[in-house]
């Protein structure tokens, strides 16, 4: 490994060694959560910059403090970059992540007791979609829709229009983090035109998807505003962002529930980082990549459904897999995410549609495939690490065979390291 951290070496040994055994962590293991991936060289620097020095409090060419050539510049960049790339007329690239962009798209387009229909969170739903522990259901009303056949993964939108029809929500946001299918668009639109809804999609697992072409974008069936994270299959720093189609109204109220309504100074480093980002997103390379992840998904898909293992809404057409261990195998999803762990895959244990276990140790793991794409890997290898997948679980109680297995996840990993640049 290169010498990296120097200068924290030097300084504050803690600190390196914490940051030592990250990097080991990451290069040794195979990462497949489906939110996670490795960021470019040039995405660090951006983010290792001067510009964390700066309070640029406000908007390019309206800030409320002086010194800001650069950071006008910067944050200028990233928005019209991320327009460009998304198709969006307005975009605001300061939310410091995907929930606090939530909450800002909330505050900007709401007013306080506002009815929100988002998608049911045991259907693939987000926290940050009105899930009871959150504090923003203390504001706002939130109501839901569901799937109608969990095999196929279809929305059941003749429900979702019932209840538009009944309950006049305000927004119908459409969106998830454990969903595999594509939705059908164009029946959102229609139904929040039917009721005067504003549409609103959070497209924060698949934003890099929709960036390179490779599944749908909601603006291109009439959506009105996208939310979304720029860290997961975007593959850019840990950050937020809020697209709005055309409507000026909608991105004024935004740009005011950004700040001053729940930030202070924007972090410039980031969206210094975020505007790298998309422009590494514009090239042709990165389209080629999310295709791969696509593939690379499909490819493990075809295990999982030779080894008869249940995957809710049938299978993929995107990043991730949401697998029915314990229904299929009887390992539940906190055992299968330990296994796994114990020879180096990550995963992570997540809750089915209907689920007859308790959160904290459902039926169902949850992964995917954008990191090991940014790692190199293609159609075959993604075939080798299901299969490495679904023998660790059989074989969840032989040492050995889980040491064989672990020695094989190793290999993989050093023969498809951590690349520092896509471009
Ligand atoms: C990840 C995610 C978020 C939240 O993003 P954070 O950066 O973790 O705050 C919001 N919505 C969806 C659909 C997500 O997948």
């Amino acid at each position: 490994m290169e010498k990296k951290y120097q200068r924290i070496e030097k300084e504050d040994s803690a600190v390196y060694e914490a940051l030592i055994g990250e990097e080991q962590r990451e290069a040794d293991g195979l990462e497949l959560i489906p939110s996670e991936n490795y960021v470019s060289q040039a995405v660090r620097e951006a983010l290792g910059s001067v510009l964390t020095n700066k309070y640029s409090e406000g908007y390019p060419g309206a800030r409320y403090y002086g010194g800001q050539e650069f950071t006008d510049a910067v944050e200028r960049l990233a928005i019209e970059r991320a327009c460009a790339l998304f198709g969006a007329k307005f975009a605001n690239v300061q939310p410091l992540s995907g929930a606090p962009a939530n909450l800002a798209m909330y505050f900007g387009l709401l007013t306080p007791g506002d009815t929100v229909l988002g998608m049911d969170l045991s259907h693939g739903g987000h926290l940050t979609h009105g899930h009871p522990v959150t504090e923003i259901t203390k504001v706002f009303k939130f109501i839901r829709y569901k799937m109608k056949n969990v095999e196929t993964g279809e929305i059941d939108y003749d429900e979702l229009r019932e209840t538009a029809l009944r309950e006049k929500p305000k927004i119908i946001l459409a969106g998830f983090s454990a969903y595999s299918r594509e939705l059908a668009y164009e029946k959102f639109v229609e139904i929040a035109r039917e009721v005067g809804a504003i549409t609103v999609a959070d497209m924060a697992h698949i934003a890099g998807l929709i960036a390179g072409k490779a599944v749908r974008n909601p603006f291109d069936a009439g959506f009105d505003v996208i939310t979304t994270t720029t860290h997961k299959t975007l593959r850019g720093p840990r950050g937020g962002m809020i697209l709005v189609r055309e409507n000026e109204a909608f991105i004024k109220k935004i740009n005011k529930a950004v700040f001053p309504g729940l930030q202070g100074g924007p972090h410039m480093n980031n969206i210094a980082a975020k505007a790298v980002c998309f422009h590494e997103a514009q090239e042709p390379s990165f389209a080629q990549y999310t295709q791969q992840i696509l593939k690379n998904a499909k490819a493990m898909e075809t295990v999982f459904r030779e080894k008869n293992v249940r995957m809710i809404g049938g299978g993929t057409s995107n990043h991730l897999i949401l697998a029915d261990v314990f229904g299929s195998l009887g390992v539940s999803g906190k055992e299968a995410q330990t296994v796994l762990d114990e020879v180096g895959i990550t995963v992570n244990m997540n809750a089915i549609a209907d689920d007859v276990r308790k959160p904290l140790d459902p039926s169902g793991i949850r992964f995917g495939t954008p990191a090991m794409t940014t790692r190199g890997f293609k159609e075959e290898a993604s075939k080798k690490v299901a299969e490495i997948m679904l023998d660790t679980l059989k074989h969840r109680h032989n040492e050995n065979r889980k040491k064989e297995l672990r020695k094989e996840v190793q290999d993989l990993c050093r023969s498809h390291p951590v690349p520092d640049s896509f471009v």
